[in-house]
């Protein structure tokens, strides 16, 4: 019996799945159980960012399992120091302190966690079709799937994205912390603009709030630059980051300012900043600057904008890009088109009813771009 069954037979139904059991990968290839290849626009759903089957990054990990894998946060650890030493050198200036996780949710938990203990107080701003996550925490600032889990957290406010003159009104003498993303993700490929960003900053200020931006899914060069605030000089209170922080292995983070205040035994995870995760996750950034993947996801993203909007099919309603970040707004349901793309051995993602979503590894080849270009253009113009 393949495994395809056996999930079908055993595993609680939460992912609307296709029925493809992938069994292997290699840069932005995967294969089926049958020998069937596909070009893998989802990358574990943004994760996969320096490519399957990355050698560094398999080779980090078997070094480390076969020296420690575990290792509790009450003592030191090499690898963790020096991950944390990385990601501090390398994020935004002011933002010094590292706490380590296992997921993006994690990373938005602990921020929101943080956010309260360092205001005293309890209210959140979240946008309009923002995501952070699953946990009922990070739930209480995602905008869909939260109806069945209310009331969740109390006083979460959700704005409108890019409207300043409600976020202003918003955030007030209660708001503990305001959270966004730079490039809205599941909520369909939806970039903030620079002077809203500017005034969530100016905002929190005011206010005494602090600014968590949710950098789960744009981080580690997805959008043309290591992470997608250094494009507007945006220096949050927090940033979360996991997806593509350790080449596919479990992991989130979040980065803090001096001003954000825990305390011992205010929060905690057995497995956050496991040495084994933090080999892979050195490995991969060592991987992304030293190929500069960043260039790589602006240079790549640029290329499909062009070729794909030279022959714009007459269904699209709209192409947002930033960098390896790609949505295609359609002006009907997007699932038949993501259905047929997969017939063409094209793996693509949704993102809202109606938005195509393409998150490459960003080590994907020209040739293969032009691959997922034609199957669009032909999916597409159908
Ligand atoms: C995926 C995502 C999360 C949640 O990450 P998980 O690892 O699935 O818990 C949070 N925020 C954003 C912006 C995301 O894209």
């Amino acid at each position: 019996m393949t495994s395809l069954h056996l999930e079908d037979d055993y595993a609680l139904e939460v992912y609307p799945r296709r029925a493809i059991n992938i069994v292997r990968g290699q840069g932005a290839i995967l294969w089926d159980d049958k020998g069937g290849e596909y070009l893998d626009c989802a990358a574990g759903v943004g994760v996969a960012n320096v490519g399957h089957a990355n050698v560094a990054v398999a080779k980090a990990l078997a070094r480390q399992a076969e020296t420690l894998i575990t290792c509790p946060g009450i003592l030191y650890n090499d690898q963790r120091g020096q991950l944390m030493q990385k990601l501090v050198e390398l994020s935004p200036p002011g933002l010094n302190r590292v706490f380590l996780c296992n997921s993006g949710t994690e990373s938005v938990e602990a921020a929101i966690k943080f956010a309260c203990k360092t205001s005293g107080r309890t209210g959140l701003v979240a946008a309009m079709r923002g995501f952070h996550g699953r946990t009922l925490g990070a739930l209480s600032a995602t905008f869909k799937y939260r109806d069945a889990f209310e009331p969740l957290l109390p006083d979460c406010a959700f704005v409108p994205l890019n409207n300043i003159d409600k976020l202003e009104k918003a955030v007030n003498e209660n708001t503990a912390a305001v959270i966004l993303e730079v490039v809205q993700g599941e909520g369909g490929v939806r970039p903030a603009q620079a002077d809203y960003l500017a005034a969530a900053r100016r905002c929190c200020d005011e206010q005494g709030a602090l600014l968590i931006i949710d950098e789960v899914q744009t981080g580690f060069c997805r959008t043309g630059t290591l992470f997608a605030c250094e494009r507007f000089d945006l220096v949050p209170d927090m940033l979360c980051l996991a997806k593509g922080i350790a080449g596919g292995m479990p992991m989130g983070a979040v980065l803090c300012t001096d001003r954000v205040q825990a305390g011992i035994g205010v929060h905690g995870s057995t497995f956050g900043g496991n040495p084994l995760a933090c080999a892979a996750a050195l490995a991969t950034i060592d991987f992304m600057l030293d190929h500069d993947l960043a260039a790589s996801a602006r240079d790549k993203g640029e290329y499909f904008l062009d070729r794909f909007s030279a022959k714009l099919p007459a269904r699209v309603r709209e192409v947002r890009q930033v960098g390896l970040m790609i949505g295609i707004e359609l002006k009907e349901k997007a699932t038949p088109y993501l259905k047929a793309l997969l017939q063409r051995r094209v793996l693509a993602l949704p993102a809202g009813p109606t938005v195509i979503r393409l998150l490459p590894p960003l080590v994907i080849t020209s040739d293969q771009l032009d691959t997922v270009i034609d199957a669009l253009h032909a999916v597409l113009s159908d």
